[in-house]
């Protein structure tokens, strides 16, 4: 280990071999119909990892047709789901066999840190496919009673064929829970994975298929948001999109939609979520809090509580503390066992957020710690909190997706929860107090699709989440999102001479 500059570089790592760089389309790796490939880079260098098969709109259509194939004549969505479900099992063990590969495919695509991937996010893929997996042989409908002389019932039958269209900040988790209850419903699929992190998703589709996923069912074209996405939004043989990335994406996805065979469409957007503490909290405990709240996956998180609002009794403790414990934030290479904090996930989001950063200083917010890119190669940035924020300001108002933290101070409760509210975003929250009737006030005042008190990035499988506002609209994970992939078919008949 070597430390520069305040940062760790790491080299004591078997880079993972890169096995899987083509499509995946019917159960097989195939080029693209152009034979076109783009590069995927490695952000710790800036380095070019591999050439990864360029999928367009030709290759999605190849994709969709297997997809069609396997959900009119297939067996997979006439499999009794006790089937598919021991299938999706096996498709977990198998993704606990490959973690480290797949950790490590996620840190040398995505700077994500290795011990998070091998003990968070590709353990936590596997689990998520087997609580879905749990799910596939529970899908029933409802019998309805009617009036006496009709009889009915629900069927819940899945929607089609799927499209995915997946961002790079969680390439395994994204992929799982998008892939988990699309499966579980018996629908097939086509995924394209963000052009910046394409490498698990290909394993994982490999993985899918020795687990006995039958060919067609899942298929993986990577390439470009404007060419293999959009063919994907627009297409007229999918039945239904769900989307995570950007709003303005997700804006043209659902024009897409609109314009073409009126699919439905699911959609995680942005957010700009506020992280609200309250005089009552342990400063100490809370300004760690804040600090990974805001720094977590080097702030690539949507539901990111940048927006930090601190009540006036505390604010002058609770900034000390916070660039004490930012002193103690390490930012260096992701392999190492130390590090918290590694490069963005490339140049353009690299060069994004720090113009987001000179925007916070013209603009007249203090900077209180960071501020700049740490002086190596990579894409690294300083943790960088800005104090003196006003609503209005730039670093304020948009999703920089970075590690940058904007404190703001507040006095009341309904000053708070106005300022809280005064986003086009409603992705998430924090409530930080002891107080519950402060607690239960504010979250339900907040417009916003997660609220965590005294705690945050509290995920799990049986929570739901998504947003309001132009934070998207539909909810991943939990059982909700099961319904994402299923029509309700209502069947009546006559019944004659019904005894009650
Ligand atoms: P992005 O919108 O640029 O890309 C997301 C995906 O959309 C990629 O696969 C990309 O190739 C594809 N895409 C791009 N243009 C497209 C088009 N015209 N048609 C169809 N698909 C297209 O977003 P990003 O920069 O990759 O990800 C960051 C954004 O994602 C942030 O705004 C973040 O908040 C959001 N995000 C949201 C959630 C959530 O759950 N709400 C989770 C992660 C990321």
């Amino acid at each position: 280990m070597t430390v520069q500059n305040g940062s760790v570089e790491y080299s004591h790592i078997n880079l993972p071999k890169i096995k899987f760089t083509k499509l995946f389309i019917k159960g097989e790796f195939v080029d693209s119909v152009s034979g076109k490939k783009f590069e995927t880079v490695d952000p710790r260098s800036g380095e070019v990892i591999a050439e990864i098969a360029e999928g367009e709109k030709e290759d999605v259509d190849l994709a969709v047709k297997a997809a069609r194939e396997a959900f009119d004549k297939g067996p997979w969505p006439r499999l009794p789901g006790c089937e598919r479900r021991r299938i999706m099992l096996k498709f977990a063990d198998l993704i606990d066999e490959n973690v480290e590969e797949l950790a490590a495919l996620d840190t040398i695509d995505g700077g994500k840190l290795y011990k998070m991937g091998k003990t968070v996010d590709v353990p936590s893929a596997a689990e998520t496919i087997r609580y879905f997996a749990g799910a596939a042989d529970k899908i029933h409908g409802s019998t309805l009673k009617m009036s006496c002389e009709l009889h009915g019932y629900t069927l819940h039958e899945p929607i089609g064929v799927v499209g995915h269209i997946i961002p790079w900040n969680f390439p395994s988790q994204m992929f799982s829970m998008k892939v988990g209850p699309a499966l579980a419903a018996g629908c097939t699929m086509v995924v394209k994975p963000a052009e910046q992190t394409p490498l698990s998703a290909l394993f994982y589709a490999h993985l899918a298929k020795l687990a006995g996923i039958p060919d067609g069912v899942l298929n993986v074209v990577t390439g470009y948001g404007h060419t293999a996405g959009a063919a994907i939004s627009s297409h007229m043989d999918i039945d239904k999109v769900c989307f995570t990335g950007s709003t303005e994406v997700g804006r043209l996805v659902v024009q897409a939609a609109a314009t073409s065979n009126l699919k439905p469409v699911s959609l995680e957007l942005g957010g700009k979520s506020p992280f609200i503490i309250f005089d009552d909290v342990d400063v100490d405990k809370v300004a760690d809090l804040a600090l990974q709240g805001t720094l977590f996956n080097k702030g690539e998180v949507c539901v990111a509580g940048s927006r930090v609002f601190v009540q006036e009794g505390i604010y002058d403790k609770f900034l000390v503390k916070l660039v004490e414990k930012v002193k103690t934030w390490v930012v260096g290479d992701p392999f190492h066992p130390n590090v918290h904090q590694g490069p963005q996930v490339d140049k353009n989001q690299y060069e994004r957020i720090l113009s987001f950063i000179e925007h916070g200083k013209r603009e007249g917010a203090t900077l209180l710690t960071g501020g700049k890119p740490l002086d190596r190669k990579g894409y690294y940035i300083e943790p960088t909190i800005f104090t003196d924020v006003a609503d209005d300001m730039t670093i304020a108002k948009e999703e920089i997706f970075g590690p940058v933290m904007s404190v703001m101070k507040f006095k009341t409760v309904e000053e708070v929860i106005k300022r809280g509210n005064a986003s086009k975003y409603g992705l998430a929250a924090g409530i930080m107090t002891n107080d519950l009737n402060i607690a239960n006030t504010v979250s339900r005042s907040i417009r916003a699709g997660v609220i965590w008190i005294n705690c945050y990035f509290a995920f799990d499988r049986d929570l739901p989440y998504g947003g309001y506002k132009m934070s998207g609209f539909g909810r991943d994970l939990g059982m909700e999102s099961l319904n994402k992939y299923l029509q309700v078919k209502s069947v009546a008949m006559p019944i004659h001479d019904s005894p009650w």
